[in-house]
């Protein structure tokens, strides 16, 4: 792990007792990247109309044209809670959808919980970007018995309304993506808490829409002045993707992702936020500058 510090308010914790899970401390919260695991998405569908002798470069495919993909949480401590963001694929899935998509070790979500001391128990809060199954599939977990039950038992589960409406509503364009026993059974245990819009999950940290990847898209803002901080979710998957027109082809709304990222990185730019990346597999977190046509960045994580 490199570690840069850029403030004396955002900066890397060290390698101390803790440390074989990264972490950065955002203004009052200590936020620790736990990993749902790994996995590989084809790489044309992950840049859309980029072509691949392009992207290629930056993210080189293997034998089936799939790029390496990080499935990086956070784990958002302070204020006397913890708040997880979303969990990874989960270990539900079968052998050819494991195959697939080259899934490796989605446990590793609860190992790296325990690295740090925590039981599953001791979640008060999840906080769901989105119901792709990339993640929130770690939501919830299959017993020995075959039953599906949500893996937090005592936390309630942040998801936006419309984006609970648009998955018990998908279509042939974005079916795939969707598959209920990785958020029904959170609403048959009583753990579903919807809302609308914007949300303050913690003093200062906000769920916060960003839309065109799926329209009810959020991530997760540390509105904290001098140490901004914004997880990007799939709006900027990885450093790949800085640049404005590497937009996913999965986004079912292109040109509002490019209205989103442009705003976005204007306005982060100015600012130097620091960008937490979901799936990046080599950068956790990024320091930002330059302008959003053509943006600088220092890895912090
Ligand atoms: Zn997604």
């Amino acid at each position: 792990m490199v570690a840069t510090e850029k403030s004396d308010r955002t900066r890397l914790m060290g390698h101390s007792g803790i440390a074989s899970i990264p972490s950065l401390a955002i203004g009052p919260y200590r936020v620790h990247f736990l990993s749902g695991g790994r996995f590989r998405l084809d790489g044309g569908a992950m840049f859309g109309v980029v072509p691949k002798a392009i992207w290629n470069r930056v993210a080189p495919a293997d034998e089936k044209n799939r790029i390496r993909m990080g499935m990086n949480c956070l784990l958002i401590e302070g204020d006397g809670k913890r708040v997880l963001v979303d969990s990874g694929v989960g270990t539900k899935s079968d052998p050819k959808f494991t195959d697939i998509f080259a899934i490796e070790r989605p446990e590793k979500l609860l190992e790296d919980l325990a690295v740090l001391g925590l039981m599953p128990e001791d979640i008060q809060t999840v906080a769901c970007t989105h119901l792709h199954f990339d993640h929130c599939g770690g939501s919830t977990t299959r017993g020995g018995d075959g039953v599906v039950r949500t893996t937090f038992p005592k936390a309630r589960y942040l998801v936006r309304e419309q984006e609970w409406r648009d998955a018990h509503s998908a279509n042939e364009r974005n079916r795939a993506s969707y598959m209920g026993p990785n958020y029904d059974p959170i609403e048959a245990a009583g753990q579903l808490v919807l809302h609308d819009g914007d949300v303050e999950i913690l003093p200062g940290v906000w769920m916060k829409n960003l839309p065109g990847h799926t329209l009810g898209h959020q991530g997760v803002f540390f509105d904290i002045p001098g140490s901004r901080a914004l997880y990007t979710v799939d709006l900027i998957p990885t450093v790949a993707h800085l640049p404005l027109p590497y937009i996913m082809g999965y986004d079912l709304y292109p040109l509002t992702t490019l209205e989103t990222k442009r705003a976005v990185l204007r306005e982060a730019t100015r600012e130097g936020w620091v960008l937490l990346l979901e799936h990046d597999p080599d950068h956790l977190a990024v320091r930002v500058s330059g302008t959003e046509q053509a943006v600088t960045f220092e890895k912090v994580a």
